[in-house]
């Protein structure tokens, strides 16, 4: 789960970890009150969506002579301008994709004097079971450019995560940032409280750029990304209330809702699976026979009715789903019950495209004559490769 740049700073803030003074806003009055409560005389109006690269991104609705999403404002009339202007547009940067993300709020902060810009970032690393805090004096600008020209600029330091932060893990972070003096200290203590606060709340990934040292020589988190892992979600109620499904595909939201683990992809046949192993292997065969899946979708263990209609309205809700593949394997399921689950479902939806079902497992002639006997369309397989076949061709004969 992603959070907002406002949200993802005032929980680091409660670490005692320093961020500029600032306020989140729906409208552009509480924009322009947000900035009447901070010092001046230079604000910052920044977009709040769940993507970076706002700074150089681009609003649809304003042509490319216009700025970005993250704009230095140098008088509380310029945020009204700025935030009258943002408000309600959309929002495309390299990571919205051409659709880009409309713009619902903003986060006015205080205007920082910089003197350096620095990237920092923590991830839990699979390879080495550890945690990784990555560091480069190159901040501000995309990392992946400056792994790309200048990989040696990057520093990695892997944190054990049974022994925990160490002062040696604080100093090779402030040496890798090229600090000296008070700024080196500051360093090491920001190590150990993010660690701290990234442990605490079970973060997949912490982002961290640019951060950034001051005219005065303070650093200061100007902006980050933070995301959590989903499966430790329920240990943080607090954590869970920030969730803003308005920045969420919907379809994927509605999935949430009946635990099915759906993604949208770009191609034309729908896929109800269950396992996520089975689900790959059942959009590498539809790709082996020429065609696209529309979605990743795993049902589950304990796919009921209820499950199955849920994951049929949510696949028929793309318009570019033209036909749908259902693959399971019955083992803890039996396939009968699985089968009146896809046929009650079916008739629920008033299915309006070719189905393929191939079922195997438990009870599978069972499972095959309910399906044949439903009086509906629904086209048998008895294997996944003649089910991705048969759904392949009935999608060709369909256009
Ligand atoms: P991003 O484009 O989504 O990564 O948004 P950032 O919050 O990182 O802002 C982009 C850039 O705007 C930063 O790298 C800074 O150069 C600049 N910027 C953001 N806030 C301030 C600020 O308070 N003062 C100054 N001088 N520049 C800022
Ligand atoms: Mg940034």
């Amino acid at each position: 789960m992603n959070i907002h740049e406002y949200q993802a700073k005032e929980q680091l803030a409660k670490y005692g970890i320093g961020i500029p003074a600032g306020h989140a806003a729906l409208t552009v009055d509480e924009a322009v009150e947000a900035a009447e409560k901070l010092p001046g005389p230079l604000y910052v109006v920044k977009a709040q969506i769940h993507a970076g690269g706002r700074g150089k991104g681009k609003f649809k609705e304003l042509g490319p002579d216009a700025s970005g999403g993250v704009r230095l404002s140098k008088s509380v009339d310029a945020v009204r301008d700025n935030a009258t202007e943002m408000l309600g547009n959309t929002l495309v940067t390299i990571q919205t994709g051409d659709e880009g993300k409309q713009v619902n709020r903003l986060y006015v902060t205080d205007g920082v004097d910089i003197a350096e810009e620095y990237y920092l970032s923590m991830l839990v690393d699979r390879a080495t079971g550890r945690i990784a805090m990555i560091v480069s004096t190159e901040g501000g600008m995309d990392i992946e450019d400056v792994a790309h020209n200048t990989p040696e600029k990057i520093k990695t330091i892997t944190i054990d995560p049974a022994q925990g932060f160490m002062p040696h893990h604080g100093r090779s972070m402030a040496f890798a940032l090229g600090l000296s003096g008070d700024l080196n200290k500051q360093a090491q203590k920001l190590g150990k409280q993010l660690y701290t606060a990234f442990t605490d709340m079970d973060c997949e990934m912490l982002e961290i750029n640019p951060l950034v040292e001051t005219k005065d020589a303070q650093l200061l988190v100007l902006d980050t990304k933070m995301s959590f892992d989903g499966n430790a979600l329920m240990r943080h109620p607090n954590l869970m209330e920030l969730r803003d499904v308005t920045e969420e595909d919907p379809a994927e939201v509605e999935a949430s809702k009946y635990d099915l683990a759906y993604i949208k992809l770009d191609g034309n046949i729908g896929c109800m699976v269950n396992g996520a192993g089975l689900a790959m292997a059942t959009m590498d065969i539809i790709k082996l026979n020429g065609a696209f899946p529309a979605n990743f979708l795993d049902v589950g263990g304990g796919a009921t009715t209820e499950k199955v209609t849920a994951a049929f309205k949510i696949i028929l809700a793309d318009p570019a789903v033209e036909g749908i593949l259902v693959n399971i394997f019955g083992g803890i399921m039996k396939c009968d019950i699985i089968a009146e689950g896809i046929v009650t479902a079916a008739k629920e939806v008033d299915l309006s495209v070719p189905l393929v079902v191939r079922l195997e497992g438990t009870n599978v002639a069972k499972g095959k004559e309910i399906l044949a006997n439903s009086g509906l369309p629904i086209v048998s397989a008895d294997d996944l490769g003649d089910a991705a076949k048969k759904i392949v061709a009935q999608v060709k004969d369909a256009a």
